[in-house]
């Protein structure tokens, strides 16, 4: 089996992730419990389990993933994981990290006024919160 060797830049990625979101993805095992309940696997590009794997890499494309947006925050991973890691948590400290470069993942501009109008207030300022610096 091949060493996987963290270097710095890896290192210092997976920190600042471990940092934000208080979870240690070291005690993750992969078992994918994670992905096989998640309620929002199928709209994913990478599942829970990847998402963590990547993290514990310290491989920084995956600020790329759709996942992290996705991630609705149900914790139903929480409650079935075996380790008690927090997902939705890692994926928050993602977002973070790419809202904090002031990448936004939602433009008002850009919804169509008819959307506007139809859209409850509440649902598009919870959106804005998420997906927005
Ligand atoms: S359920 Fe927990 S231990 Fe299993 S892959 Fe997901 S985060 Fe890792
Ligand atoms: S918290 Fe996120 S990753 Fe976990 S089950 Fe819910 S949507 Fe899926």
């Amino acid at each position: 089996m091949k060493k996987i060797v963290l270097n710095e830049k890896t290192l210092e990625f997976q920190r600042k992730v471990e940092e934000l979101s208080g979870e240690n993805t070291a005690m993750c095992d992969q078992c994918g419990t994670c992905s096989g309940g998640c309620p929002f696997v199928e709209e994913m590009d990478i599942t829970p389990a990847q998402l963590m794997r990547k993290v514990m890499l310290g491989q920084e494309d995956v600020l790329e993933c759709d996942t992290l947006w996705i991630c609705a925050t149900c914790n139903t991973c929480t409650v079935r994981c075996p380790r008690k890691l927090d997902v939705s948590k890692i994926a928050e400290a993602l977002r973070q990290i790419k809202l904090r470069d002031e990448i936004n993942n939602l433009d008002i501009d850009d919804l169509p006024k008819e959307v506007l109008k139809e859209l409850p207030q509440i649902a598009l300022i919870a959106a804005l919160r998420k997906l927005s610096s």
